[in-house]
Formats: C-alpha cells, structure tokens, sequence
C-alpha cells in the first residue's frame, strides 16, 4: 500500500539519522505520507512517526472523521478547541512512543511558536534533525501514478485557459477575467488553485509576480495567464501570454524570442542533463537576443503536491535529470513599463525525454 510504503520509508530515514521522531508539519507533505489533505489554518494538523512505532495523526476534533475515512490505516488523534494542542501531543507521544529524546523537524515549514510549544512539552529532548532534505529527495522522483495525477492536475489548468481566453474582451478587467476561471472551474468541482491566478494585461506583466486589479485589457496588448490547480492532492502551474488584437512588432519579437527559449530547453530535457545546463539553453536562446538582463528569474521549479520544490532549475545546480523528476519551464522577459511575456510548461523527465503536462498551444493566440 502506497502510504505504509511512504511512511517505511521515513522510518528507515529516522533509523538511519539516530532520531525517535519525526513531526511532519506541512499540510502537503502530510497528505503525502497519510492520503488526508487539509489546511488546518491556525489550528494544529501534524503527523507524528516513530521509527518503530505506529505513526499517528494529529488533527483537530472537527478533522477526526474525515482523516479516518480518508484511508489513513493509522490513529487519528484529535483535539478540542478549549484543549491545549501541545499537551495532548506530549501525553499521546508519551503513551505510545519511549521517551523520545531527539526529534526531527521540518524545519522550513515548522512556526517559531509551534516549535516553542514542542521544547516546552520535552524539556529535555533535542530537536537537532531537520527532515526538510530528506523530504526533498523523496519527493523529487515521482511515480507513474503520481505523474498521471500531475497531468490531470494540468489538464485543469488548459481548461482554466480556455475559459480565461474566452473572457477577454473589451473593457474586460484582470480581476474580472480571473473571476470567470475560478467560478467555471468551482462549477465543476476544482476548488483549490495552487496559488493565486495571475492575469496581468499589457505593462502589467512586466512584473513577474504582478497583482491582478482593475486594469482592463486593452486592444494592441498582451495578456498573460499563470495559474494552476490542486486537484486530488497535485498541483499544476502553467503560462501563456495571448495577445488582444493585432500585436505590434516588438511584442511578436519578445513573444517569439520567449517561445524559442521555452521550446529549446523542453526539447532538451531527457536523463543525464543537468538542472543549469537546462536554464543555460533557454537563457542562452535570450541573451543572444539581447534580452538577457530581463531574464530576471531561474527557468523553472518542482512541482508535485506542492507547486514549487525540488529540483530547482538554475544555474549552479549541478543535479542531474533522471526519470520520473517533475519541473517547470517557465521563461521570460519582462521590459518594465513596457511588456511581459512568460510561457510555462511543466513536465515530467521520461526514459529519453519529457512529457508536458500542460497542451494548451504555444504559438502566438491573437484574440479578436
Ligand atoms: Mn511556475
Ligand atoms: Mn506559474
């Protein structure tokens, strides 16, 4: 069974680092090892793992029963709202486990104050093992089921296109436009984004990161879309920049230079290349254009049941591709107070090349 298979595995780690037990905090990676995906928001989901013990989860009461039918095998434990969350875990870990005396933590994800309420509970245990690497290499290489759900994940994110480019129109503002997207795809059952939908019309995308508003689109303008989806516990992550009526001249030449960067570095990608040869393809392709200045960001990220992990595409990171390794592609170049283009796909690493989990087309959409 795939999450006692996942969970074995974190034993042996937990074995292999001399720690007792590992307390898994982020809500992603707990679905990763129980099946159960929730945001707690400010209230405490944890799964705690010993290395020879049952593991057992830790949600709040409201979470109790739905954690047990998710098909989680092992205890769900949970706790009141008036109940102290910390003195609950100490007297369950105290029942269930032997005294634990170091811990592993996800240190990347784990609060400050959460992480003060653990020490306050054992006083005199270590917490000197972080779980975040290990985390990142199981997470890296990703099955043939969890990269079929990475492709129904994408095939979300070309309807979301679909819907968006059908959208725009005159007078058609950013937020308006993502409005469309988020109710056909919540009619339809997807009610999670893996982030929050960009749509940024014309100067506006010159910001990588920009914030939708009341821009309208405007004729003569590029529009870019980047989003995605978490749909059954994967995430998508995809980008198009379309243009609303005839482009001028200098938005084709930015659009073409970024499209021939995205296509090189996805055509590039099989087994035994490494991450930054990748990124230097597609930066290439830029900075002999000119443009590499406004090339400002890596070309890409993990993307799995979070959307950005590991492998990071960038230069300096020698990792070599292998089979079964899940990223972004993500190019572009942003002139500010002029034009942003960007165009991303993911995909998956196969035996001698990718597969994209996005379809939408890449050539320049011109919408009337
Ligand atoms: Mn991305
Ligand atoms: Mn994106």
């Amino acid at each position: 069974m795939m999450y006692t298979d996942r969970i074995k595995q974190l034993q042996t780690w937990l074995a292999s680092q001399s720690a007792d037990i590992a307390y898994i905090s982020e809500p992603q990676h707990i679905a990763y090892f129980t099946g159960y995906l929730s945001e707690p928001h400010e209230r405490v989901l944890a799964l705690f793992v010993s290395a020879n013990q049952p593991p057992f989860l830790f949600t709040p009461a409201l979470e109790v029963t739905d954690a047990q039918n998710s098909g989680w095998p092992y205890d769900v434990v949970g706790y009141l709202d008036n109940q102290k969350p910390y003195e609950l875990i100490k007297k369950e870990i105290q029942q269930r486990f032997k005294a634990p005396a170091i811990f592993a933590l996800e240190k990347d994800n784990l609060t400050v104050q959460r992480f003060e309420a653990l020490q306050a509970a054992f006083p005199d245990a270590k917490f000197s093992v972080d779980i975040t690497p290990f985390m990142q290499k199981l997470l890296l290489i990703k099955s043939e089921t969890e990269i079929q759900q990475l492709l129904a994940a994408g095939d979300w994110a070309d309807v979301a296109f679909e819907v968006g480019f059908k959208a725009i129109k005159a007078g058609a503002t950013e937020e308006e436009i993502i409005a469309e997207i988020h109710y056909h795809l919540q009619r339809n059952g997807v009610s999670s984004m893996s982030f929050d939908t960009l749509v940024l019309a014309g100067e506006n995308a010159a910001s990588p990161h920009g914030t939708p508003g009341k821009t309208a689109v405007k004729q003569n303008e590029l529009v870019l879309f980047d989003l995605g989806v978490i749909w059954q516990g994967y995430c998508s992550d995809a980008t198009r920049t379309v243009a609303f009526h005839e482009p001028t001249a200098f938005q084709k030449e930015i659009y073409e230079t970024v499209l021939e960067a995205q296509l090189a570095a996805q055509a590039a990608v099989k087994p035994g290349i490494t991450a930054a040869q990748l990124d230097k393809i597609a930066r290439d392709v830029i900075t002999n254009r000119g443009y590499g200045e406004y090339f400002n960001h890596r070309l890409g990220h993990g993307i799995g049941t979070t959307v950005h992990e590991y492998p990071s595409i960038v230069e300096g990171n020698d990792l070599v591709l292998e089979e079964g390794m899940c990223f972004s592609i993500e190019p572009g170049i942003y002139i500010p107070d002029k034009v942003g283009v960007r165009i991303e796909d993911c995909v998956a690493v196969t035996k001698d090349g990718c597969i994209p989990f996005t379809k939408t087309p890449k050539d320049l959409l011109i919408i009337q």
